[in-house]
């Protein structure tokens, strides 16, 4: 197996909110000093690698956003004042600092499209709050979206998105809600419990795109078990049954138990399930997947669990990722009939 990829660049650490937001760009930083130093960069399972192909401008942003939204969030960046939501300042430079999160982004898409990987990971990705006229939720634009619609518009057309993020990713989900060719699925936190309060099972997508939205709530404590079940039962055999010919994932550290942002418990093991899960994704569907990591607000957990992430990815046995179950065992058995729900739901529109 070729080593995989990961793309880091040090001008993403530029989309990093000022005062005591959560969101820093020193997080990066942490992040890829750690990963140097584990063994799946020494033992070449993975390798870092710097951006590919040219910047991407205006061009690429109205890919998914409105010209109106593209320009007013510029001239908000160029005075640093404006607030896209109450959680969303735009700060002196943040337009050029998403640029830097979107070439990530693109750079983790030309690495697969380019045949050099089958997997390939963009560090600072994932901003999936955004949709086409509004930012929320630290996202100031979409680059999951961006990259699902450039990847189209170079000849791929059937695209799963795999949202583990703890959050629901609502803006991409927006965007998406009525097209058929983009597939939608996301595992998260309860929407009654957590922001953004979007991802009911019903929410299944409209029109044309009805059946190809899937949502996959997790109430509080929710941990391993319950996401490798969501993933064995729901995940895997959508993929199956949509056939993708590319796989965009996004997520974080934050559905860790110890994450000040969210409720649930997933453990270090967890998240390297979810790295092998992606692997198991791009194999039965035959099609490369990407993976777009920058979510977590613990800075002790982040580094460790993005790495355990990766050491699933290449299937690679980590010792830091043998954290034991935290998971609260009332949410798993609540979980069930949640994931029997979904199950129902989806069945109106595929075999699973
Ligand atoms: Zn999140």
């Amino acid at each position: 197996m070729k080593p995989v990829p990961i793309v880091y660049d040090d001008s993403i650490k530029k989309y990093s909110f000022p005062g005591t937001h959560p969101f820093k760009g020193s997080r990066f930083e942490k992040f890829i000093r750690y990963l140097k130093e584990s063994k799946l960069v020494k033992e070449d399972l993975c390798k870092i690698i710097g951006f590919i192909g040219p910047p991407p401008s205006e061009e690429e942003l109205q890919l998914v956003h409105s010209p109106f939204y593209v320009r007013r969030v510029a001239e908000m960046s160029r005075s640093g004042i404006g607030l896209l939501s109450i959680d969303t300042p735009v700060f002196k430079g943040a337009y050029e600092a998403f640029l830097s999160i979107l070439h990530s982004t693109l750079s983790a898409y030309r690495a697969i499209a380019s045949g050099e990987a089958e997997v390939a990971v963009g560090i600072g990705g994932g901003l999936h709050h955004a949709g086409r006229s509004y930012g929320e939720g630290f996202c100031i634009f979409n680059d999951v979206a961006i990259v699902a619609k450039y990847a189209q518009k170079e000849g791929f057309k059937k695209i799963f998105i795999f949202d583990y993020d703890a959050h629901q990713g609502n803006g991409t989900m927006d965007i998406f809600y009525s097209d058929p060719t983009v597939f939608y699925l996301s595992i998260h936190q309860d929407p009654l419990t957590l922001y953004p309060g979007t991802g009911f099972v019903e929410q299944v997508g409209v029109g044309e795109g009805e059946g190809y939205t899937c949502n996959i709530p997790l109430p509080p404590g929710a941990g391993r078990s319950c996401y490798e079940r969501a993933i064995k039962e729901v995940f895997l055999p959508l993929v199956e049954c949509f056939k993708p010919d590319l796989i965009i994932c996004n997520g974080g550290s934050d559905p860790h138990y110890n994450d000040p942002l969210t409720m649930l418990s997933l453990d270090l093991k967890g998240f390297w399930l979810i790295g092998r899960s992606i692997r198991e994704a791009a194999d039965v569907a035959g099609a490369p997947a990407i993976d777009l990591i920058a979510s977590g607000y613990d800075e002790e957990i982040l580094p460790r669990a993005w790495t355990c992430i990766i050491a699933g990815i290449v299937s690679f046995e980590e010792e830091p990722c043998s954290e034991p179950p935290r998971e609260l065992p009332e949410a798993a058995s609540a979980f069930e009939n949640t994931l029997r729900e979904v199950k129902q739901v989806m069945k109106r529109y595929w075999s699973i």
